[in-house]
């Protein structure tokens, strides 16, 4: 496996399978979304009868301590540490629904 997510704040790995595993929540709904490893590729798989509206705006959690994953510098964005090799730098992307937004960033926190 070529990319490595974890956790910022309990370094869990969030794709021990081929996906990244991620808590999303909205109100009283909460979804268990499997994202593509691939920076960029913008495949997503929600659970069956589930439903992401575009353009609705959602909590990521980590699905291990529910950490909610918004950033400190913009709130509309989520992030999460990626490790590619021996490089380190962390993914963040849109809290909203279809809005196709993922760049990868240094990671100079290393908290
Ligand atoms: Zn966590």
């Amino acid at each position: 496996m070529r990319w490595t997510y974890s956790c910022p704040k309990c370094q869990a790995m969030l794709n021990p399978d081929d996906t990244i595993i991620l808590v999303a929540s909205r109100d009283d709904t909460r979804h268990l979304i499997a994202f593509h490893p691939e920076p960029g590729n913008y495949e997503i798989h929600i659970p069956p009868g589930a439903e992401m509206k575009e353009g609705t705006k959602w909590d990521f959690l980590c699905p291990v301590c529910q950490a909610d994953l918004r950033t400190e510098k913009d709130s509309n964005l989520c992030s999460v540490c990626l490790q590619d090799g021996a490089t380190h730098s962390k993914v963040l992307f849109s809290r909203v629904a279809g809005e196709q937004m993922t760049f990868v960033a240094a990671d100079d926190d290393p908290s």
